[in-house]
């Protein structure tokens, strides 16, 4: 229920420069939804903030009206609801400073990572972007990132050099390694909770050449999908750190089921090749591997890109063996139940698991491989993690929890020191819990 007064939200639209909704407004449902259809979240009142102190206007009348408030860019991980609460809009924060020669991106809250692919290629650079260049920069390095080229360079948040953010008592403040460590800790993987990020910096890598696309498989039997799988098992036990893969079984609603290799080589095209040539043999139907202009490493994935209604889970496995493989082929392959869009199984291993610069809430355990269930029905993508359980380490990775039940599972995505950690900084910077993390709250 709306219990906002009236004249105190028309101060604060006052002291906006952006726009400020409220359910019946024009613009209420356009600026509340997002990617994930799933997510259908009615905040009292939208903030559609244009500059850092409209972040802070909004933080502060949340606080004042003991109101909750959390930020949206996109609505790829929507997943906190917000019912009742303030919504901040940060699409309208998009602006993108790079500085090739210092290899760095300053990048606003707003700002999708194509904002930034794109630039950054034409100066031979990359950012650790993930699959999707639709999503949002600073929310995906919030979530800890596990890019395209996690092998090669690691995690996304091991980038962020800086971050500015508006903390719970209305106030930005910058967080780095030597100002205000506890936030810049929490931050890079504990996500949302804990503030609204305005401005990330964040450092880039020499990516002069890419070879990459997908092999598609047809996948009409489950003999057929298990041969594939298991040869891409194998296949990506012994990779260079410059190869990087994953796996996928894809049914669009209405389509055959297919499988998918995933590869991005951050390197040679002739090496490349050289690689990708037993996967070549097993005949797939369609073949895009070939070399890619690093601004197009979007097409290695080729994420949807209208939005979809999705619940989306994750599992971290410590191996995949070929009893896993079976058991995978089995609860998501042809002869499976069903309501599940796409299961996404990603090789990590490389640089992912070196001891970060700067120690961070992203904790991935002795994570080999990640597991991400994508469906319409919550039932169907639990059951297939639950088939692969015996493999799992007891975590899940925070950013490949979206839809309804996200917040749910989000305190299963940190082991139980690193979420009473996050606790501890939570009820300091956050006493009254204005932003929301119920998982936080529970520890
Ligand atoms: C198709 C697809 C592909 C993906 N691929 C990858 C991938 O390869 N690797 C990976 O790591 N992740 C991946 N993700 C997950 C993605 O990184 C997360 O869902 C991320 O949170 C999306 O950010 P957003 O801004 O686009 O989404 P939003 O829904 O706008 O934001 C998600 C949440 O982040 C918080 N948040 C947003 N902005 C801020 C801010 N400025 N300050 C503080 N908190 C904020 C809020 O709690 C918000 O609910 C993918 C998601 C999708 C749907």
């Amino acid at each position: 229920m709306d219990t906002t007064p009236r004249p105190a939200v028309a101060g604060l639209a006052r002291r906006i420069d952006g726009p400020v909704l409220r359910p019946g407004d024009d613009d209420y449902d356009r600026e509340r939804s997002g990617f994930n259809l799933a997510v259908d979240q009615r905040p009292a009142l939208i903030v559609g903030a244009v500059s850092a102190a409209d972040v802070a206007a909004a933080v502060r009348f949340a606080a004042d009206h003991g109101l909750r408030v959390t930020a949206q860019a996109t609505g790829h991980g929507a997943g906190v609801p917000l019912d009742g609460g303030v919504l901040v809009g940060t699409r309208r924060l998009d602006g993108v400073r790079l500085d090739a020669g210092a290899r760095l991106a300053r990048v606003e809250a707003g700002v999708r990572w194509r904002q930034v692919i794109e630039p950054a290629a034409a100066a031979g650079l990359a950012p650790l972007s993930g699959s999707s260049p639709l999503v949002g920069a600073v929310s995906y390095l919030l979530g800890g990132g596990l890019p395209v080229l996690g092998r090669t360079f690691g995690w996304g948040a091991d980038r962020v050099r800086r971050l500015e953010v508006v903390t719970a008592d209305g106030e930005l403040v910058a967080a780095g390694p030597d100002e205000n460590a506890d936030l810049f800790w929490a931050l890079r993987g504990g996500k949302g909770g804990f503030g609204i990020v305005t401005t990330a910096e964040v450092e880039l890598v020499p990516l002069p050449r890419l070879y990459g696309g997908g092999l598609i498989f047809a996948a009409e039997s489950a003999a057929m999908v298990a041969t594939v799988a298991h040869a891409w098992r194998a296949w990506s036990a012994e990779l260079p750190e410059a190869m990087n893969t994953a796996l996928a079984f894809v049914r669009l609603p209405g389509g055959p089921l297919t499988a998918h290799v995933r590869i991005a080589y951050a390197g040679d095209a002739d090496d490349g090749a050289a690689l990708v040539r037993p996967l070549r043999g097993l005949g797939p139907l369609a073949d895009t591997v070939a070399p890619l202009s690093p601004a197009a490493i979007g097409a290695v994935y080729n994420d949807p890109t209208e939005p979809i209604p999705y619940d989306e889970r994750s599992l971290l496995l410590a191996s995949f063996d070929d009893a896993a493989v079976d058991a995978l082929v089995e609860v998501a392959g042809p002869d499976a139940p069903g309501g599940v869009i796409m299961v996404d199984v990603r090789r990590l291993g490389g640089a992912l698991p070196r001891r970060p610069e700067h120690p961070r809430a992203l904790d991935h355990g002795t994570a080999e491989f990640s597991l991400a269930a994508l469906g319409l029905d919550p039932v169907a993508t639990e059951a297939v993690l639950d088939r692969l359980r015996p493999w799992s380490t007891g975590l899940r990775f925070l950013n490949f929890l979206g839809g309804p039940a996200a917040a749910a599972l989000a305190h299963e995505a940190f082991p139980p020191e690193t979420l009473a950690r996050l606790a501890a900084v939570k009820r300091d910077r956050d006493p009254h819990g204005v932003f929301p993390a119920p998982h936080l709250a529970a520890s």
